[in-house]
């Protein structure tokens, strides 16, 4: 399998005459502004814009032509991708791959220093009772604020169980607050409660 991704195409740019945008604003949405395109993101972006467009609702990805005229257009576009870290993104493969929020590269990229939990699904009750042992979470927690700023995930049902993390990410707890509720058992999701209490 080659899988060599998608790029943004902003040739659409090139050909935008000046007097035609000066003091108007261009909403970019969905693959138009996103390295990672995916239908759900442009989905919420395309909800968020038109708020923005009829009821001037703010709009993080809005760029305002001047600042777009002022410097390289493409830069000024790349730089404004979604500031919403906990958004999941999914790959069908067996086993399941499932991401949400920063890794370890791109965190450290950001200046941000982080701890590390992972735990493998051969430690947890279910992926023995189903048979689906194979499989790792790696959880990243903020240094400073205990957050949980991301999570890579693969094993059963990872596809399903990330938009968990993603929630509790959303919700701005703290790692030891993961800990303390309580999760059912044997189920697929405790494999961050277990990660967490690894935390190194
Ligand atoms: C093979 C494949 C599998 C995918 N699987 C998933 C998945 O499982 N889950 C998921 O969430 N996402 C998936 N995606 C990504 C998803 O399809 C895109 O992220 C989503 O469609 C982006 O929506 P959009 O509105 O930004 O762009 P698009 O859906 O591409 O819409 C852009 C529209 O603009 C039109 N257009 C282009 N140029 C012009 C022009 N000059 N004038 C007028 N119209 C124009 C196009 O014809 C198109 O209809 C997949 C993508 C691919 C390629």
């Amino acid at each position: 399998m080659i899988a060599v991704g998608r790029t943004v195409n902003l040739e659409v740019l090139v050909d935008l005459k000046l007097e035609d945008i000066v003091g108007k604003s261009i909403v970019f949405i969905g693959d138009a502004k996103s390295v990672n395109g995916m239908a759900y993101v442009a989905e919420k972006e395309g909800v968020d814009a038109v708020n923005f467009l009829i009821k001037e609702v703010s709009c993080e990805f809005c760029i305002h032509t001047n600042s777009l005229i002022c410097s390289s257009r493409t830069m000024e576009i790349s730089q404004c991708f979604s500031k919403n870290i906990a958004i999941p993104y999914i790959v069908f493969s067996d086993p399941e791959i499932a991401v949400v929020g920063l890794t370890e590269k791109s965190a450290a990229e950001k200046g941000i220093k982080v701890k590390i939990a992972k735990y493998l699904y051969r430690q947890m009750g279910r992926s023995h009772c189903d048979g689906e042992i194979a499989g790792e979470v790696k959880m990243l927690v903020s240094a400073g604020s205990d957050k949980v700023i991301g999570v890579q995930l693969f094993g059963a049902c990872a596809t399903e169980i990330i938009q968990i993390a993603s929630i509790l990410m959303h919700t701005g707890m703290n790692y030891q607050e993961w800990i303390e509720m309580i999760w059912p058992h044997p189920v697929y999701c405790e494999i961050f409660k277990e990660a967490l209490k690894n935390l190194k």
